[in-house]
């Protein structure tokens, strides 16, 4: 079993050595004496648990920049039309690209939500990150088209049984309003009887929870808690309309919740996202950056800065998003959400983490790293990564860098031609 030993590493201010033993953090103390099979000299660098981004469509970097400056709706059917002609292989560039710069950023798993799924896979096995990736089922309330998806889910479940232990498969249901509830129902017994991750969109937007009104008499969250669709496995991105009602229910079930505040405010969905009474309702409040057409990155420190100012800001209150927590929705939230002993520092837990060099102007001077690192630095900080006890950057470089960057930029304006 490999061993690294990162020494004299700053862990919430205090200087520790920290051992890791294959995927684990096997010890932290004062470890001079232990021989390791790599040491790594972390003077001036901070450790922190890698982050967990909750909410992604990995291959629409592809889309980074294509749409821009629309409303929901026009930006959706665009990038419906573009997905119509994405392929195996450009799925499988744009999973690399999402990754590099996952990676770059300080994510050490993310919860992804796409198609063609084995192309995925193969981005992250080759990586070396971690990922739930959930096959989206959006069949338009065709049932032709919902049989041959759900064909297609059950099939690449059995394959993904063959999978690296770093990587799980799962369900998602588009939305609401894109999937019928024959669909929606079938998802939730099939991830519920094989205890997988059900990913889903909820109240995204004002229009679609008036819309449910007016069709099912009720709202998203209501829809979703009348088929039976909510609990602990439940992975409902958004939620920026929710009602009091609905925040009970969110918190009554324990749904992981993932507020996504790039892509809300830039797609103008909304931003009084309710952190505070879901939280205290019983919610489990992650953190997402939702994908790159969107949002227009996947970047996690910029989403805390954001999530911090929008919550402040709407609330006129200073208070409103204390930054512990919001460290906490950043990495341990979404481990608790995906089931894994991760997102935090402590003996057992995975070794999934992240080396902060604070050599730098944002890190001075060093009255507060948390703030420092939140509204202060941006992700060039995040200088090395490890992940399942793999180095897999080290002073910023990732291998095979170069090549992503170039190949998926030239399939991207490949697929921006097609239409
Ligand atoms: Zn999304």
């Amino acid at each position: 079993m490999s061993t690294i030993l990162l020494e004299q590493v700053t862990i919430k201010g205090e200087k520790k050595d920290v051992l890791i033993k294959g995927n684990i953090i096997a010890e932290i103390g004062d470890l001079k004496n232990i021989k390791a099979d790599r040491t790594i000299n972390c003077n001036g660098k901070w450790l922190l648990p890698g982050f967990v981004n909750m909410h992604t469509h990995s291959s629409m970097t592809l889309m980074r920049g294509i749409s821009e400056d629309s409303p929901l709706q026009e930006w959706l059917n665009k990038i419906w039309d573009i997905e119509e002609h994405i392929d195996g292989e450009m799925i499988y560039w744009g999973a690399k690209l999402a990754i590099l710069e996952m990676i770059k950023s300080g994510t050490t798993c993310f919860l992804d939500m796409y198609w063609i799924i084995p192309q995925i896979y193969r981005a992250v096995e080759e990586m070396g990150i971690r990922a739930d990736l959930t096959y989206v089922l959006l069949d338009n309330f065709d049932r032709e088209k919902a049989a041959r998806q759900i064909k297609e889910c059950e099939s690449l479940y059995e394959r993904s049984r063959e999978w690296n232990q770093r990587c799980r498969y799962g369900v998602a249901i588009h939305a609401d309003y894109t999937v019928c509830e024959d669909t929606m129902r079938w998802a939730g017994s099939f991830t519920k009887d094989r205890g997988l991750v059900l990913h889903t969109h909820i109240s995204e937007t004002l229009k679609e929870n008036l819309e449910d009104k007016k069709r099912y008499g009720m709202t998203p969250v209501q829809h979703f808690e009348s088929l039976g669709l909510l609990d602990k496995n439940t992975v409902a991105a958004h939620c920026v309309w929710v009602d009091e009602n609905d925040i009970e229910i969110l918190g009554k079930r324990g749904v992981n919740v993932v507020h996504n505040i790039n892509s809300n405010l830039k797609l103008a969905s909304g931003y009084k996202f309710k952190y505070n009474e879901l939280r205290d309702a019983g919610a489990n409040v992650c953190l997402g950056t939702d994908g790159a057409a969107s949002s227009n990155n996947l970047d996690m420190i910029e989403t805390m800065k954001t999530v911090a100012m929008a919550q402040k800001a709407w609330r006129e209150d200073p208070k409103a998003m204390p930054i512990s927590e919001l460290m906490e929705m950043a990495s341990h939230n979404g481990a608790v959400a995906l089931n894994m002993n991760a997102g935090i520092i402590r003996e057992g837990a995975l070794a999934d983490l992240i080396l902060i060099d604070t050599h730098s102007p944002f890190f001075v001077p060093d009255f507060n790293f948390e703030a420092n690192l939140v509204f202060s630095a941006n992700s060039s900080c995040v200088e090395t990564v490890i992940c399942d006890g793999n180095i897999i950057m080290e002073g910023r470089k990732v291998v095979g860098e170069d090549e992503i960057l170039e190949k998926a930029n030239e399939i991207a304006w490949k697929l921006s031609k097609i239409n």
